[in-house]
């Protein structure tokens, strides 16, 4: 049976990344009502935490969290999570160097002794810092208790899968439910159904590559320098005993195109490395891709966009979290 939810919500927003969280708490700081619809019906995923979960923030990102009082709470759970009391970065594979990483751009490391803050002259005073790295499970789970404390209604497990709008409002379905708000924001990530059914144009550079990130199990791990390593057929990161970051100029041709399996994940890895290293178990993979693109309107009537599902790029071309936390 179809179950109608007929009190209108000032705003719903479909997904609840740390973009829809972020938002939703902005929205009730200005005093509206706020509803958040997420398809995953559970937060956590191997893929939300150590080593694939990581996410380094910007400094923009870092001082709007310090600006609402959110920075304690967010290094708290992260180092409730690590156990050590030591920050997440240190288990960062890639943080793992003897100067301290400050971030990369396109891949090209720089170090916090490379940094002269006094140059970045759009900074607010704050005692902020400059950078941070913090899993997405510890970021969402502060974000989705602070949007909970606020008033914000989370829905889990409820995916949208189709909106109407008319002069005063728009219409969500999301399998038999249907819920109102008088505006609907798309943070439904890259993939934004929000986005497509809203006949939003998104342009911008196709893929040269297929990226992965694969926790494996290595019969022959001398076979491989650990660190960040370019070669002439793409580039690989090696933590032991199993962690892995690749990626290889395929023009995408693999990303959600095929199951990801053992044997391909090896194929790649000896194509990328130049070895004939040998995979013995498959743990953990995930791909990703250096498309970057833009909605043309952030905007059409009722219906918005914000984050990922208004922009994307490369993973390896800066932070996508700060981008979508500065859209909303
Ligand atoms: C390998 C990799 C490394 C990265 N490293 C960094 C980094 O170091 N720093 C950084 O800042 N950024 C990084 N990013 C990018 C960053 O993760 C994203 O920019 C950020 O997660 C975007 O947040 P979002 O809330 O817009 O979207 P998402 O995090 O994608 O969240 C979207 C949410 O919407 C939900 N959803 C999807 N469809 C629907 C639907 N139809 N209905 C309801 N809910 C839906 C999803 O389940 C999800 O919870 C990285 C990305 C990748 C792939």
């Amino acid at each position: 049976m179809h179950k109608h939810h007929p009190l209108p919500h000032d705003v719903v927003i479909a997904g609840a990344g740390p973009v829809g969280l972020m938002l939703a708490c902005e929205l009730r700081l200005a005093g509206c009502s706020v509803l958040v619809l997420e398809q995953a019906a559970d937060p956590h995923s191997p893929l939300k935490r150590l080593p694939f979960g990581m996410r380094g923030l910007s400094a923009p990102s870092i001082e709007a969290f310090y600006r609402r009082g959110m920075l304690d709470d967010i290094a708290a759970r992260q180092h409730a999570k690590d156990g050590s009391g030591s920050s997440a970065s240190n288990g960062a594979h890639w943080m793992q160097q003897p100067r301290r990483p400050a971030g990369h751009f396109a891949g090209i490391q720089f170090f916090h002794d490379d940094l002269d803050t006094s140059k970045w002259l759009f900074r607010l005073p704050s005692p902020a810092g400059t950078s941070m790295a913090v899993e997405m499970e510890a970021l969402e789970s502060a974000l989705a208790a602070r949007a909970t404390a606020m008033g914000v209604e989370i829905r889990r497990g409820l995916s949208v899968d189709a909106f109407e709008q008319s002069d005063d409002g728009v219409t969500v379905r999301t399998g038999d439910a249907t819920f109102h708000g008088r505006w609907l924001v798309g943070c439904d990530g890259g993939r934004s159904m929000v986005r497509k059914a809203g006949g939003f144009e998104f342009v911008g550079t196709d893929p040269e590559f297929t990226g992965y990130s694969v926790e494996v199990e290595i019969s022959d791990p001398d076979k491989l320098r650990t660190g960040r390593h370019y070669t002439p057929t793409g580039m690989y990161t090696y933590a032991r005993p199993g962690t892995i970051a690749m990626v290889e100029f395929d023009g995408s041709a693999f990303h959600r195109t095929r199951p990801i399996t053992r044997e391909h994940v090896q194929a790649v890895l000896r194509r990328v490395s130049g070895t004939d290293v040998t995979l013995t178990a498959l743990r953990l993979a995930t791909t990703w891709t250096d498309r970057a693109c833009q909605a043309t309107d952030y905007r059409k009537g009722r219906v918005l966009l914000a984050g990922d599902a208004a922009h994307i790029h490369s993973p390896l071309g800066g932070q996508g979290s700060i981008s979508g936390l500065a859209t909303r």
